[in-house]
């Protein structure tokens, strides 16, 4: 079984970024550990590897490191969630809102078959708003949500109740 605490023990906190007062989960320090990163992978793949998954869904940036690792351990698709104007054919777009201002994320309109099952990944779950406005997108193009796999979890921002009736998942978790 995965030591929690030694995973836990490679990601670095930056204080003050990126603006004064914000403390930073840096995932970078456990990404160049090959025996942390391999182990992190492999843990989440194993909550995934009892069901047939279609497609591991990543959000950009940091859903682009981590996702295409799950999809591949889990002979899945995969599928990217952009930021605005970056994909080339005909896109699903949703606007969410930030503290301040609003974000945009796009996804093909042709990347999921209706009632294909999608694990939806990222980096880290905070609030949850990206993952809200990614989950309407999946909805939109009828996917069947398998679960929603973050590899760190902030507990005390409480973003997983924006999700009841799901499977959220986060390997490591800070309160
Ligand atoms: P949320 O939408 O859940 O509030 O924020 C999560 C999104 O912001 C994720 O896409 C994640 O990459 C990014 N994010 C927010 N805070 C952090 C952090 O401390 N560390 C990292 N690595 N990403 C963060």
């Amino acid at each position: 079984p995965v030591d929690v605490d030694s995973l836990k023990a490679l990601v670095r906190t930056v204080p003050d970024f990126p603006k004064p007062g914000i403390l930073f989960y840096d995932i970078t320090t456990l990404l160049k550990d090959k025996t942390g990163f391999a182990q992190l992978i492999d843990a989440m793949a194993a909550h995934y590897l009892s069901q047939k998954i279609d497609l591991v869904l990543g959000i950009e940036a940091r859903g682009f490191i981590f996702g295409p690792a799950l999809a591949y351990r889990l002979n899945a698709g995969f599928v990217p969630v952009r930021k605005p104007r970056k994909l080339p054919a005909p896109v699903a777009r949703v606007t969410y809102d930030l503290e301040y201002g609003t974000d945009t994320l796009e996804i093909h309109l042709d990347a999921i078959q209706s009632g294909q099952k999608v694990v939806l990944v990222d980096d880290l779950l905070a609030t949850g708003g990206t993952m809200e406005a990614t989950v309407k997108l999946v909805k939109q193009l009828g996917g069947e949500i398998a679960g929603l796999g973050f590899a760190v979890e902030l507990d005390f921002l409480k973003g997983r109740d924006r999700f009841p009736g799901y499977d959220v998942f986060s390997l490591l978790h800070y309160d």
